[in-house]
């Protein structure tokens, strides 16, 4: 299979080349050249399949033989080694939780799955690759953690000092070995500004492989699309044969790759996109006009995104047909006192406790269904990270009854290994030079 950019369907690379570029130079985005469709005899048998076997059907059609099969299955059971279920809520309401993987948000599928096959290419004798990532708080987590003892790698995370919530320091600074953590005193702007200062220094691109393994990474797509296909199996097993998807939406990443499991031949009904208020889909496809605004803090924050880049391989799939877009795509967007709400609403009627992210997706389903009058149509909302991530938000009361998972309490007995520097490209550059 090879990869085209969404600017120019001629240019064509590998699937090593997408992953290793990222991003085309003329700033398209890679997809694949042809959407492989699944078999009927596979998707009416999907019951049957675990979570990486799915996986494994999916990723041989979209990549063929980029890599053969035998390492590809052991690179998929490596990378997917965690849960993606399906929790009923009510007759028609079900939650798929995504966030049972070491970092605690669906990110971990993307991460986990991207520095494998990074490892994978790098095995014949190539220098190191030194990823760098700028993080204001989850990605650094799900790439500290993806990247965590894979070959060939070494990660170097920039946070701002003070500003991520506690469990997510813990991701950022308790791993060693390959990872390592630098605290900026600064903003995250500050540290993203660094990363790019690097990425465009000569020297240093000289003595280092830099790579930013960055969110749009075509290899990150490609697994979210595995846990929509699984979602469907384990309702199967329920009876049910259509399901409407409701997806929390930042980049447009996660909903991106579940339209692409769509195309692949998921039986899907509607997808709804739920975002808060920074709602530049939602406004487009209400208007048409679509207009990018500067981004706006909001208590589902990793959701705080004004110009979503995966919005283009979106229409891409959709060949830029608008009124197929919105035929698929219903959006909806919620405010933090509507999304404060929303999290109480949940817990009182189901006992459920889900993070601001999640409780955006479950919003817009109910408005979804009372909108639409279709009450007993099967909806999943997922959830996109646990609850313990985000403490601050909650009401006491309710913040008391979280559980934290076992993977978060192991990393509260490990000493915290972190680098202070000043917001200052020198004394960086400086850092990264003497490795
Ligand atoms: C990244 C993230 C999102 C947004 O996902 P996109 O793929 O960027 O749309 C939603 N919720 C959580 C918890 C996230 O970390």
């Amino acid at each position: 299979m090879e990869f085209y950019s969404t600017q120019n369907k001629n240019l064509r690379v590998s699937f090593k080349d997408a992953v290793f570029n990222s991003m085309p130079l003329d700033k398209g985005l890679y997809m694949p050249e042809s959407i492989p469709r699944l078999s009927s005899r596979f998707i009416d048998q999907i019951e049957k399949y675990n979570l990486p076997e799915i996986a494994f059907e999916v990723a041989s059609a979209l990549l063929q033989n980029e890599i053969p099969s035998e390492t590809l299955r052991k690179l998929i059971e490596d990378a997917v080694n965690f849960e993606a279920p399906v929790v009923k809520l009510d007759n028609s309401t079900y939650v798929l939780e995504l966030f049972h993987g070491p970092s605690l948000a669906f990110k971990d599928f993307g991460a986990r799955f991207m520095s494998r096959v990074m490892s994978y290419f790098l095995q014949a004798d190539e220098p190191l690759l030194d990823v760098l990532v700028a993080t204001s708080g989850d990605t650094g987590g799900a790439v500290a953690l993806g990247f965590l003892g894979v070959p060939n790698t070494r990660v170097t995370i920039l946070y701002p000092k003070g500003k991520v919530s506690p469990i997510q320091e813990l991701q950022l600074t308790t791993n060693g070995q390959n990872i390592r953590a630098i605290e900026i005193e600064g903003t995250f702007d500050d540290c993203q500004a660094l990363v790019k200062q690097a990425f465009a220094d000569e020297e240093l691109n000289l003595k280092l492989r830099l790579t930013s393994a960055n969110s749009i990474n075509i290899a990150r797509l490609i697994p979210q699309t595995f846990y929509y296909f699984n979602a469907y199996a384990q309702l199967k097993r329920k009876g049910v044969e259509q399901v409407t998807f409701a997806v929390p939406s930042g980049n447009f990443g996660n909903i991106g790759a579940g339209l692409l499991a769509y195309r692949m031949g998921l039986p899907v009904k509607q997808f709804i996109a739920a975002t808060n208020v920074n709602d530049t889909v939602p406004r487009y496809l209400e208007s048409g006009i679509y207009q990018t605004k500067p981004s706006v803090p909001t208590y589902a924050n990793a959701m705080d995104v004004g110009a979503p880049s995966n919005w283009v391989r979106i229409m891409d799939l959709f060949h830029n047909d608008m009124e197929a877009v919105k035929t698929m795509i219903k959006a909806y967007r919620f405010t933090d006192e509507e999304t404060l709400n929303g999290m109480k609403a949940i817990f009182d009627k189901y006992n459920y406790i889900a993070c601001p992210h999640t409780a955006i997706a479950y919003l817009a389903t109910e408005r979804y269904k009372s909108e639409n009058k279709t009450n007993d149509e099967t909806t999943v909302f997922l959830s996109t990270a646990h609850p313990c991530k985000f403490p601050e938000v909650f009401p006491v009361e309710m913040a008391a009854k979280i559980e934290v998972p076992a993977q978060v309490r192991d990393l509260m007995h490990k000493p915290k290994q972190s680098e202070q520097l000043a917001a200052d490209f020198n004394v960086f550059k400086a850092y990264l030079m003497q490795f």
